[in-house]
């Protein structure tokens, strides 16, 4: 399989006034031609760190990137000039975010700003961005395409502002799709539509996902591998049957245990005890150490390395050393 993009040994760090935070710490990420890979993990773990890496947006300083490689098509992307990087961000890695209200101008029409990026990166006459502009609203799903081109954002819902900005995102038929929470302003039923589009948007373009989430129910449909991240590492890594269904690291547990089951209705969530390690003095031991309920001696000492469970299945932690005592794994997740 084509490997698009990889993230090899990846260090973030900001200067604040606790002093350096160690957001990211040794992040490595492979991403395949169209495939969809969820990094999931709670606020402060880094997720969205590690995707500003991708699209070089770490503003320098407080931020800077002190160690690795980002590998797009094989070439770091660390190479190329702030103008060469712009092209990039317009028409090879796309994003989108949480909010559309902040990644659209409200003052200017949405036709407008989708035909934006096409004739500055394709280099399209007016006529030809305006009919590409009318067939990405057809795609993304947007009824009366003709009319809505002349209209503001203010005029749309919120899950029509988040397919505008999935159109514009794919605009320049992008290679990597980088997704920040794209869903999480929206309420559950639109939340599921727009998760839909993205798949069907993928088996039309091939464009690479990567969807960033705290949210494993998110996962579960639209993604074929997961990466966890806790405290700036990922701590697990694997195909979504492995991560639901064969979870090692206590961690993923925590997360798993925490999603809402189907057919259960007002059952409160299980939250995981405790808050996220300070990164401007991280753990030198497991960085879930603190909160985990199987931590022993060695798991505050050292860092546990990535240990192999299968070829698409890694974790990073003691348990899976033959020397550790067994515990009782939970039961596998119901998605
Ligand atoms: Fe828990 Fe130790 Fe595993 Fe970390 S390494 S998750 S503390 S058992
Ligand atoms: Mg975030």
């Amino acid at each position: 399989m084509e490997k698009i993009l990889e993230v090899k040994n990846l260090h973030v760090s900001f200067d604040t006034f606790a002093g350096e935070v160690e957001a990211v710490r040794g992040v490595n990420i492979d991403l395949t031609k169209g495939e969809t890979l969820a990094i999931v993990g709670e606020s402060g773990s880094g997720k969205s760190v590690t995707s500003k890496s991708i699209m070089r947006l770490i503003p320098n300083p407080p931020g800077r990137i002190k160690e690795g490689e980002i590998l797009f098509e094989g070439k770091d992307l660390a190479q190329y000039s702030e103008r060469e990087m712009q092209r990039i961000r317009g028409s090879e890695i796309s994003m989108i975010f949480q909010d559309p209200m902040t990644s659209l101008n409200p003052t200017m029409t949405i036709g407008k700003q989708i035909m934006e990026g096409l004739r500055i990166h394709q280099k399209m006459s007016k006529s030809q961005a305006t009919a590409r502009a009318i067939e990405l609203l057809k795609l993304v799903g947007i009824p009366n395409a003709e009319s809505r081109l002349k209209q503001y954002p203010h005029q749309f819902s919120g899950g029509m502002r988040q397919r505008v900005v999935i159109a514009i995102a794919l605009a320049c038929n992008p290679k990597i799709l980088i997704a920040d929470e794209p869903t999480t302003a929206l309420d559950v039923t639109i939340q599921a539509q727009i998760l839909d589009l993205m798949r069907d948007l993928q088996d039309k373009t091939g464009t690479a996902i990567i969807l960033i989430t705290h949210d494993l129910g998110v996962v579960a449909n639209a993604a074929q591998r997961v990466a966890v991240m806790y405290g700036g590492q990922i701590v697990e890594t694997g195909t979504v049957d492995e991560i639901f269904y064969k979870p090692q690291h206590p961690y993923t547990w925590g997360l798993l245990a925490s999603m809402p089951k189907v057919g259960d209705s007002g059952t409160e969530l299980i939250a995981i005890p405790g808050s996220p390690p300070d990164l401007s003095d991280p753990p030198k031991g497991c960085p879930f150490a603190a909160r985990c309920p199987h931590a022993m001696q060695v798991c505050i000492d050292h860092m546990p390395d990535a240990t192999e469970v299968s070829g698409s299945h890694q974790a990073a932690c003691w348990l899976l050393d033959e020397r550790a005592p067994k515990v009782e794994k939970p039961e596998a997740a119901t998605i």
